[in-house]
Order: structure tokens, then sequence, then C-alpha cells
């Protein structure tokens, strides 16, 4: 027989109702500032090895009108950082663990990073890549414009249902890897019908950043994007 444990913590759930509060008061400095420089940004998260780092590079391979920056969430290691270095991209990697071992960004960090930015780069979009994670990111709002979220198939059909928060505050959905599908016992309209189930209105893009299939329609909305507040 399942039992399921019932809420009844609300001393706890005050505390980080609190830290959510001041961080969103963050978020919105934030906000603001990068919307004077004229600079569009997406806050990107998804489980680990979902594809993130790997979406950055072929996007920076193939959008090569649009002047990006990114600021990097990892606990520890530079390694994603190198790889977005290496296309000439400004890039400030964080590390969370210096924050207390945090297992997301928060707006403060992200205000710390923006400091120690090269400010002579006239950016038109930023990315943060959040920290591998599908829950505590959700929710902690960084100052971006968009939330966008990316989901390997290999993980399966019931993520949307097992994670709502994240994918009720996405904008967009990548269901990246398609390249895999024919070794995989997946089915995409699945989990395209559970991401809309949560959320209606989330836009849904299906590609593979290994090989490149399906990412005009990516390329497409970020052109759109990088010109908002030009
Ligand atoms: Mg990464
Ligand atoms: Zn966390």
């Amino acid at each position: 027989m399942l039992k399921i444990l019932e809420r009844g913590y609300e001393v706890e759930v005050k505390i980080l109702e609190d830290v959510m509060k001041a961080n969103d008061q963050i978020a919105e400095d934030n906000r603001e500032m990068f919307t004077e420089k004229k600079m569009f940004v997406i806050n990107l998260m998804s489980s680990p090895g979902s594809g993130k780092t790997t979406l950055l590079e072929k996007t920076f391979e193939t959008a090569e009108n649009i002047k990006f920056g990114v600021i990097e969430g990892d606990v520890r290691t530079s390694l994603d950082g190198d790889r977005i270095a290496r296309y000439n991209i400004p890039v400030v990697q964080i590390h969370t663990e210096l924050f207390g071992g945090a297992c997301h960004l928060d707006a403060n960090m992200v205000k710390k990073a923006w400091k120690v930015f090269p400010q002579d780069t006239n950016i038109d979009l930023l990315f943060i890549e959040n920290i591998g994670n599908l829950v505590c990111p959700a929710g902690r709002s960084l100052g971006e414009d968009k939330n966008v979220v990316v989901l390997s198939v290999t993980e399966g059909e019931d993520k949307p249902a097992k994670y709502p928060l994240i994918f009720r505050l996405a904008h967009v959905l990548i269901i990246n890897k398609i390249d895999l599908l024919p070794f995989l016992d997946i089915n995409v309209n699945e989990i395209i019908k559970n991401a809309k189930a949560i959320n209606p209105k989330i836009e849904i893009m299906e590609l593979s950043a290994k090989t490149g299939e399906g990412l005009e329609k990516w390329i497409t909305w970020l052109e759109k994007k990088a010109t908002t507040y030009k």
C-alpha cells in the first residue's frame, strides 16, 4: 500500500517564501539593468546532461548575426565556461559552491556575475545557463525575459508531470536529442501532450543540437528576440 506524506511544515514554508521575495526584488533590479542595456535575457534550465551547453555551441555556430553573452552556472569546474569561451563569446562562470553549494542560481549571483562582466561588449542576447536541476531553479527569477527549458528525449515522457513548476513557468520547451529517437522507446507526442497539459501556452521546438536538425525554428525565434529592445 502506498502512503503519501501530507504537508505540515508551515514554518519552513514561510521562511522559503521570504527568501523567494528577497530574490524577486533583486531579480527586478537585474531586469531593469538588462533592459537599460537593451539586452534580451534567457534563463536556460534543464536536468544535467540534457544538452544545454551543446545547444549554446550549435547556436553560436549558426546565428552569426547575433551578439551573444553568457553567464554560466555550475556547482564546480569551468568546463562549460571554457567551451563557450572558445567561440569568442564573453562569458562569466559562477561556481555556486562558493555560495554554499547551491543547486540553483539566484538573482544575487547573477547580479554579482554581471558586475565582473566585460562591459565594453554590446550584447544583444544574454544566456544564463542555470544549474542542471528541474526542481529549485524553477520559480527563482534571475531577471530574465524568458525561461527556456531543455528536455532530452532520453529523460522520458513523464518529466513535465513530475516537475510541473518548471514546465509551467517555461515560455519555450526544447525537446533535444531527437536524433536518438530510433534507438529509444519514447513517443515525442506523449512528451508534448504532458507539457501542454501543464502549460497550454508553452512553445515547443523539437531538435538535435548535435546534428542541427530542427534548429531553424530556434534560431528564428532568437533572432526575433535579439532585437526586442533595439
Ligand atoms: Mg552545461
Ligand atoms: Zn537548489
